[in-house]
């Protein structure tokens, strides 16, 4: 930098150069005498005043002055130009600037020799201010300065760099554009191929981008998707194996977070250019995470602007950038696994479909044809049926019936859901068809105790209602059927009023009701609610979904409403007229029947969910089964049996396998069980698992916590299949366990075994009782008596020893026993002892032996000897006992 001597800033002339932060300092200390300007005091006027505002101005300003465009700026300009101050000052412009004078020269020739303003807004130049072509934007105007002559003197130039802003804005824009892959992506790759798309729509932050995906192995990753780069080169190969690769980017790739790298040229070769006229040499390696999953999935290889210093805000672009791309893909995977999912499910859902359309179908034929040859024999029609086989045909034939009931259900459910059927709709006289349906109901419901209100006014409409009379039928009785399933006392009320052009039917009940976190998916397939307090548990969840199915067939629907512990009421409305049902599917009208053969199973069903007493079917049944008799069954020498099942013609059919063997006393739930085992001990409990009030499992821990009871065999029965369902009866403490279906021979094999082991358990336990009884009667006598009783095995050693021993020998019992036999006995006589044994062991007594033994004294005592074989439980000899009484002091022998 020139420095001056000359004059001072205060000097005549030099005014303008004063204030103006360090620039104005610099100024007033620099040699303009040398420069092309001349000293100041000879500046013209307008240079004067101009450089005057640019100095004491807070914008970047910067003066162009004379021909030569020499510059003159303040201190905001100079913080522009970094490097290029202090060259810049005083000097052309040309030679300031040869990067960008190709652009900037004709702008300013042009306000020179036109004397017109122009400007720029956001305009890129590649200036080198920082040692390197930098990428730049300014918005800027320059306006001609006029002189005292009239011409153009110079240029006057306010500048603003917007750099930081037209960069930021466009880092932004691929920020956001790559948030809307995330919304957009169906599957990895479609993910990576819209990441790589948008980011080659910012070239010039990331001139060029390649996204790869792992292998299972994760040593080699398959290229997924690119941008501004060639398939083939280095950085886009189809494969890429990671061991083979430089090991900095190896260990990038697999990294958890992104590397940069300053010189990916020398790892990579040359690099493509993207926007810009030199190729990329730095860059990134970004990972590819997924939140759940510990390893990235992928990584994206991304160059660097060759025109930006890898700053903070580059590096902070990229690590959003990483994380955009990882958040996309996380959500194009989650996305495709929730797909996957969906369609794994709906799969199921149409194979269950079909299934059970397929099933029931096939159940139909060989129903039907069971049905027909039983009907036939309960007629009589081919001679006089033999006692009990009337009854067994019954619960055939009743049950067979049911079956094909359920089975015509699930038939046409899986039908209507599968969309296969659409209903024949013909115009009806709904409240007559309602009235007529539910008025199968009023007899069930008078023995059931309960009250039964039917009010089906006509509609008072101008439009008829089209219904299909047997789907409608269907709503009605499985309505009707589930209130008197769910009411055990009080009211089933039925009503239909027309409403608004619709038809509106009401079943309520005032039964156990419904939870409120259960109501909405009541009416979802297979929905049941378990440990309910109904008439009975059978039940398999698709009425309610039938009738949801049936109402929206109709073009109307079904809601319930509830008071759990108060009662129920459901309402199906549908409109009336048939401008919603497709004309193709209108039938004329015709006869409808309302005592069907669908209404005769919903009743046959109901009426065995009623007690014994009250059940027409059950009593007809006994009568037949029984001859009339009411079924007392006689003390059977087998043993008392309780059995418990709610279903009537399982408890039927059980008795009568059970009763020629056995007293059975059958009741309808486990707590009319534990009652009747409570008034009288049965030898074995039989009980369903599934039970109203009290199920087989509740039952078996009463018996159980019972201290009378505890010991009772108990066997359930379920329709569980399977060997977890038996280890789960056994571990709750049942004897045994049988599915249902079981072979009559089952049955009574394993009452049979358990009824003959509990009474042999009964047995043993008497018989010990007696035996622990006598032994110790017999240890108080031993202990007792005077004389001294021992035992000992066959080779003479000593194996019990009692008081009246200790008194006559002087050993204690512990002294004695485990010794010989030999110490008691003088040496002259010591020949006698395998004489005794040897008689012993024939199994001969010896009587009174009279001899001399040895007390522990040493002294001698007489003794009279008895001794007995002692043989074990099978007979064999073991040992003796002996007893010994002293005779020295007997007057016999004194
Ligand atoms: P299912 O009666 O064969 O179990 P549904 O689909 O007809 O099947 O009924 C589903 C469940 O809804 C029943 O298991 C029962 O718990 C409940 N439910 C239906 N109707 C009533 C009612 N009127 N009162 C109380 N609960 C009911």
């Amino acid at each position: 930098m020139a420095t001056s001597v000359g004059p001072t800033p205060t000097s005549k002339g030099y005014e303008c150069l004063q204030g103006g932060g360090e620039m104005g300092s610099i100024m007033r200390s620099f040699d303009w005498a040398s420069s092309v300007l001349g000293p100041v005091d000879q500046w013209p006027q307008s240079l004067r005043t101009s450089v005057s505002t640019c100095l004491n101005s807070r914008f970047a300003i910067l003066v162009w002055w004379g021909p030569e465009l020499v510059m003159l700026y303040n201190d905001a300009y100079r913080q522009i130009i970094g490097a290029k101050h202090p060259a810049a000052l005083g000097h052309p412009g040309r030679e300031c600037w040869p990067e960008i004078w190709d652009i900037i020269g004709p702008m300013l020739a042009n306000v020179m020799q036109k004397g017109e303003a122009t400007w720029a807004s956001d305009l890129l130049l590649m200036l080198e201010r920082n040692g390197y072509p930098e990428e730049c934007y300014f918005t800027f105007s320059y306006s001609p300065i006029r002189d005292e002559s009239g011409g153009i003197g110079g240029v006057f130039t306010p500048v603003a760099d917007t750099t930081e802003r037209v960069i930021n804005e466009r880092r932004i824009t691929t920020l956001r554009d790559l948030a809307v892959c995330a919304a957009n992506a169906r599957d990895i790759r479609q993910a990576c191929r819209l990441i790589a798309k948008t980011l080659s729509e910012n070239p010039r932050d990331i001139p060029f981008a390649a996204v790869y995906l792992f292998d299972e192995t994760r040593t080699s990753a398959s290229l997924a998707a690119t941008a501004g780069v060639d398939l083939g080169s280095t950085i886009a190969r189809p494969f890429a194996r990671i061991p083979e690769w430089p090991r900095q980017l190896a260990d990038a790739a697999t990294a958890a977070n992104a590397t940069l790298f300053d010189d990916l040229t020398s790892l990579l070769g040359p690099l493509p250019s993207g926007a810009w006229n030199a190729p990329a040499r730095s860059g990134v390696v970004i990972p590819i995470l997924i939140p759940g999953q510990k390893e990235s999935i992928g990584y994206v290889i991304a160059g660097a602007n060759p025109h930006k210093r890898i700053d903070e805000s580059y590096r902070t672009f990229f690590e959003l950038v990483g994380r955009h791309i990882s958040s996309a893909v996380a959500a194009a995977f989650e996305y495709e696994q929730e797909r996957k999912r969906a369609e794994a499910l709906a799969e199921i859902d149409r194979a269950k479909t079909t299934f059970f359309s397929n099933v029931s179908h096939e159940f139909r034929t060989p129903l039907t044809l069971l049905l027909a040859p039983l009907e036939d024999a309960l007629a009589n029609r081919h001679g006089i049926l033999p006692m009990g086989a009337a009854a067994s045909l019954a619960t055939a034939h009743r049950n067979a019936r049911r079956l094909l009931k359920l089975v015509n259900t699930l038939l046409e459910f899986s039908r209507i859901e599968a969309r296969r059927f659409q209903g024949s709709y013909q115009p009806v006289d709904l409240p007559a068809l309602t009235a007529d349906l539910a008025s199968n109901f009023r007899s069930l419901c008078e023995r059931a105790g309960l009250q039964f209100e039917v009010d089906c006014p006509p509609l008072a409409s101008a439009e008829p209602a089209y219904v299909d009379p047997d789907l409608w039928e269907q709503i009605v009785l499985n309505l009707l059927s589930n209130a008197f399933k769910f009411t055990l006392k009080g009211k089933i009320e039925l009503r239909l009023h027309g409403k608004d052009g619709n038809a509106i039917l009401t079943v309520r009940d005032t039964g156990i009701g419904i939870p409120p976190e259960e109501l909405p998916r009541i009416f979802e397939r297979f929905r049941r609610l378990e440990h309910r307090r109904g008439r009975t548990h059978e039940g398999t969840g698709i009425g309610l979904a039938l009738v949801h199915e049936l109402a929206k067939l109709h073009g109307g629907h079904v809601s319930a409403e509830s008071i759990e512990g108060a009662g129920s009421t459901f309402t199906v409305t549908m409109p009336l007229g048939s401008k919603h049902l497709d004309p193709a599917h209108i039938v004329a009208r015709r006869e409808i029947a309302t005592h069907t053969v669908a209404a005769d199973a919903f009743i046959e069903e109901a009426m065995r969910w009623l007690p014994d007493q009250q059940a027409e079917t059950n009593e007809a049944y006994r009568r037949t089964m029984y001859n009339g008799r009411r079924q007392v069954i006689e003390e059977h020498s087998g043993g008392r049996i309780v059995w418990a099942d709610d279903n009537a013609d399982m408890r039927a059919y059980v008795s009568r396998l059970l009763s020629g063997r056995f007293q059975v006393e059958a009741v309808p739930d486990g707590k009319s069980a534990l009652d009747a085992i409570r008034a009288r001990k049965p030898d074995l409990v039989l009980a369903d698992v599934m039970m109203p009030e009290l199920d087989g499992f509740g039952l078996l821990r009463a018996i159980r916590s019972d201290s009378n009871l505890s010991g009772l065999p108990v066997i359930l029965l379920s329709a569980r299949a399977g060997e977890e369902a038996r280890i789960e009866g056994l571990h709750a403490g049942a004897d045994d366990y049988l599915t249902k279906p079981f072979s009559s021979r089952e049955l009574l094999a394993v009452v049979g075994s358990h009824i003959e082991l509990s009474r042999v358990r009964q047995q043993v336990l008497e018989a010990r009782k007696k035996a622990e009884q006598s032994a110790r009667l017999l240890a108080s006598i031993v202990e007792s008596s005077d004389d001294a009783i021992i035992s000992k095995d066959l080779n003479g050693v000593i194996t019990s020893w009692n008081k009246g021993a200790e008194r006559l020998f002087g050993y204690t019992e512990a002294e004695a026993v485990g010794r010989s036999i030999m110490m008691l006995i003088p040496p002259d006589r010591a020949a006698e002892e395998p004489r005794i044994l040897a008689s012993v062991r024939r199994g001969e007594r010896v009587d009174h032996f009279e001899t001399i033994r040895i007390r522990k004294d040493g002294t001698p005592v007489r003794v009279s000897l008895t001794v007995s074989p002692v043989r074990d439980d099978e007979g064999r000899i073991v040992g003796a006992s002996k007893v010994a009484r002293e005779i020295t002091k007997s007057p016999a022998y004194s």
